[in-house]
């Protein structure tokens, strides 16, 4: 024989299962919004580094500039001055200062050409990775937008799914719901079918009270295991 709650608990255990699994579904859209969003952060972000790292280089090369007009002003000074020296210990003394500052400006060339490589390069990658934001952002958008879309429906699933377990809920008995709701609070399933004599819930073995009191459908049993609720598989 069947408890006379165990129909109106199936039912009701059916209709809590669904709202469980949309309750979980509707906590992991904000999760997957996130995602796409970190992603997209991610690729903005490489975009800004490629960019402080062209602005970083540009100014070197500006100081670097700066540094070689420096000298060859120094440069042209000095040659003017051993054009007019008459002795041969000071003309010497300013070629030497001359050729001093050809070997630094000569330096200073190569750090300038080393830098445009660099530029050029990191305009590359500020480039791909610009390009590689715009292959992907519509893609990204559509996502969050059917991750928003899938909420809403959810969301209004979700009521539905309420309602109906409210509906549910009238028919059981006072007694058999409060067993049901003091299991549901602690483990899902709450009503599990005996088969042979194990829970189905545990896979554990019940006792011999148990087994005939779920046979016999006069008491709701629990299982002695996991205090799930038991019901005869005929
Ligand atoms: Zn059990």
């Amino acid at each position: 024989m069947r408890h006379p709650a165990l129909d109106s608990l199936l039912i009701l255990q059916d209709r809590d299962s669904k709202r469980l699994g949309l309750e979980a579904q509707l906590k992991a859209v904000p999760g997957d919004v996130a995602a796409v969003e970190k992603k997209i952060a991610t690729e903005k972000a490489a975009i800004d580094a490629a960019r402080t790292e062209v602005k970083e280089l540009e100014t070197k090369k500006k100081l670097i500039e700066t540094e070689i007009g420096l000298a060859e002003q120094k440069l042209a000074k000095y040659k003017t001055q051993q054009s007019l020296v008459r002795k041969n210990d000071e003309f010497q003394a300013l070629g030497h200062e001359i050729e001093t500052t050809e070997q630094a400006i000569g330096v200073l060339e190569e750090q300038e050409l080393g830098l445009m490589y660099n530029i050029d390069e990191a305009k590359k990658r500020f480039a791909e990775a610009e390009g590689v934001l715009k292959q992907n952002i519509a893609g990204h958008e559509a996502r969050i937008r059917s991750h928003k879309e899938r909420e809403t429906s959810l969301t209004a699933e979700l009521a539905e799914a309420k309602a109906a377990l409210a509906a549910a809920r009238e028919p059981v008995g006072e007694p058999a719901l409060r067993v049901y709701d003091r299991i549901a609070a602690r483990q899902q399933p709450v009503l599990v079918a005996l088969r042979g004599n194990k829970c189905s819930g545990c896979h554990l073995k019940v006792s011999s009270e148990v087994e005939s009191d779920a046979r016999k459908g006069e008491k709701l049993a629990t299982c002695d295991q996991c205090g799930r609720m038991v019901w005869f598989d005929y």
